[in-house]
């Protein structure tokens, strides 16, 4: 049997026999691992609140023939501690996960960047510095940006003509007057701004972002991502606007 170390963030859990789960988490060396994690519905199990999903945990591993079996786990952050008490960030946080999960589709593919982006926006959203809707659009476009479906923002996405008319899911972005489909939408040139500025990490300028534009970002957002995963994020439904 071979032993494995990694850090991983877990994703979701499902029930498995009378104790045991089968843990998805997100790792930051091996990529996805779905791994079994023997008696942790026992109330006397080892591993306590560790494989619950929010969770930063440490963990090693043993390869299994079907599923990998976890040996040990210690907590390095539990996110969902911090956002359970919130529910606009523990709704947002959810919808990371499940994009998380989303994106990332083979198992034990390295995805690095995917692991780095998740760990950053959990840890954002619960030290709440910031709107927790904003962060997760942040998040969305960055994890979109690095699955190669960064929407075009500074230039029409068919053309590259510089004047910008509207924003067309299908065409990949910003489009130009020439390149408009009929079922683009024509928001804000401030709204365009925002989504540019949460793509870049620019939190000076969200920050200062109106609750129009921060509604109509959400929108295009939340529509771009559900186009390119096909049949849309659940936890999505139940993201509310926290009271400006
Ligand atoms: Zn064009």
């Amino acid at each position: 049997m071979s032993l494995y170390r990694d850090e991983g963030v877990v994703l979701r859990t499902q029930k498995l026999g009378e104790a045991d789960r089968i843990v998805t988490i997100l790792a930051k060396r091996t990529g996805k691992i779905r791994a079994v994690a023997k008696g942790v519905r026992r109330t006397t199990s080892r591993f306590g609140a560790r494989l619950e999903p929010f969770t930063h945990v440490d963990l090693q591993l043993h390869t299994g023939r079907t599923l990998d079996v976890v040996t040990q786990a210690e907590t390095i952050r539990p996110y969902g501690e911090a956002l359970a008490a919130d529910y606009p960030r523990y709704t947002a946080g959810s919808a990371m996960l499940e994009t998380a999960d989303r994106l990332t589709h083979g198992e034990k593919e390295p995805a690095l960047r995917q692991f780095l982006l998740l760990v950053g926006g959990l840890r954002t959203l619960a030290d709440r510095g910031h709107e927790a809707r904003l962060v997760l659009d942040a998040y969305f476009l960055r994890s979109l940006a690095v699955a190669g479906y960064a929407p075009a923002l500074d230039a029409c996405a068919k053309c590259q003509a510089p004047a910008i008319r509207a924003f067309a899911i299908v065409a990949g972005g910003v489009v130009c007057g020439a390149c408009k489909p009929a079922c683009a939408a024509v928001p804000a040139s401030e709204t365009i701004g925002l989504m540019s500025a949460l793509l870049r990490g620019d939190w000076a300028t969200a920050d200062a972002s109106e609750p129009r534009h921060r509604s109509e970002c959400s929108g295009l957002v939340a529509a771009y991502l559900q186009w390119h995963l096909e049949h849309g994020i659940r936890s999505l439904r139940h993201v509310e606007r926290e009271p400006a």
